[in-house]
């Protein structure tokens, strides 16, 4: 197989769904988590579910970047924009996503602030390139996906000695939030269909240490629907064998040790945080990065001194349960009705990787079975 084409064929797909329906148990439910909201999306848009047996289920994870980063942290940007001449870069996700008191980005905009869309981290570097006059704070979110960009801008920031260009650092790691989800058990999960793009960076190997802990069966999965529904027969399979291991169905993208480059890149500039608060999963420690201090001149909650701010998202959006996968977002009571795509109150409504816009958008979902 090379092309996109190959990976969205009708007939390969129904072969595979076949293949599910004739291999999985009837006495017992496979629950699968789908951990990034790539797969989320792919899942709902291609009719994947009806493709599947009663007893196999997809529970949507946290792997939305936008989605798991708090109300208070875009606050915080709110605040910098509001009280100081900066110019704040982002990407158009995170505009409507709801901070504290029901304000956004796109709300501080209409207001005054300079908070100008991007669609790459290179972008936030050349608006400080042009506006010498202007302080620029990158606002930047996002998985290891996303991460090694952020680093090369500093890394040019740095070697350019550019004085204007700072980094509001809000990137987050998979394998911590994936270990939480699992030591605590609430989501009763089976197997996991991993991220594709994150493992790009960090290869396969980096989740082995929590499936073996957790004894859960793990395969990385790229997003069109046949490696979707490949990636589910595969997990199914090792659920029925009572085996957990880490398989990479996406070997076409991903690499057991993952990007060499990247990782270095990425290791060169950030260190861990100690703690950082994920919405749904709470402080999680050592599970997102800070600027190191080599490049600390770079790091906009030093130069600015931004303060934490703690604020709670809007009374009845269950956002936090959808990204634990313990609720679906047609439990909310907001779905579909005060909370929309076009009047989104909360994140997983605004990200085009959010579980709830997708059941919104495709509206392919139906009841959860009972265990
Ligand atoms: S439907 Fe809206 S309010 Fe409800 S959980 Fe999803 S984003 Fe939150």
């Amino acid at each position: 197989m090379k092309y996109i084409d190959e990976f969205r064929d009708g007939d390969t797909a129904r072969l595979l769904a076949g293949l599910i329906h004739k291999e999985v148990r009837p006495d017992r439910n496979y629950r699968l988590m789908e951990f990034c909201g790539g797969h989320t999306h792919a899942i709902f848009r291609f009719g994947i579910v009806d493709l599947m047996p009663e007893n196999v289920r997809f529970v949507h994870g946290p792997g939305c970047p936008v989605c798991v980063l708090p109300a208070g942290r875009i606050e915080a940007a709110i605040r910098l924009a509001e009280s100081s001449d900066i110019i704040l870069c982002t990407y158009a996700d995170l505009m409507r996503v709801p901070a504290g008191k029901k304000d956004s980005l796109h709300k501080a905009r209409a207001r005054g602030a300079d908070i100008r869309m991007i669609y790459s981290a290179t972008d936030a570097l050349a608006i400080a390139q042009a506006n010498p006059e202007r302080q620029v704070v990158f606002f930047a979110i996002g998985f290891e996906t996303t991460t090694p960009p952020t680093a090369a801008v500093i890394r040019i920031a740095a070697a350019m000695a550019l004085t204007n260009f700072t980094v509001f650092c809000n990137h987050v790691l998979t394998p911590p939030a994936m270990a939480h989800i699992l030591a605590s058990g609430e989501a009763s999960i089976d197997g996991i269909l991993g991220p594709s793009h994150v493992s790009t960076i960090i290869g396969s190997q980096a989740y082995a240490d929590c499936c073996a802990q957790y004894r859960m069966p793990l395969v990385i999965a790229g997003f069109e629907p046949v490696d979707v529904i490949q990636s589910t027969l595969l997990l199914i399979r090792q659920i029925n064998e009572g085996i957990h291991r880490v398989e990479n169905q996406y070997t076409r993208a991903v690499s057991a040790s993952g990007n060499r480059k990247a990782k270095a890149l990425m290791d060169e500039i950030f260190e861990l945080r100690p703690r950082f608060e994920w919405r749904g999963l709470g402080e999680l420690p050592d599970s997102a990065l800070a600027i190191r201090h080599t490049y600390a001149a770079f790091d906009a909650e030093k130069r600015f001194h931004m303060a934490p701010v703690t604020t709670t998202d809007i009374n009845g959006c269950i956002c936090p349960a959808v990204l634990r996968g313990v609720s679906n977002p047609d439990e909310c009571k907001l779905f579909g009705t005060v909370c929309t795509p076009e009047e989104p109150k909360g994140a997983c409504m605004v990200s085009s990787e959010g579980a709830c816009a997708a059941y919104y958008s495709y509206g392919r979902f139906r009841a959860e079975v009972t265990s």
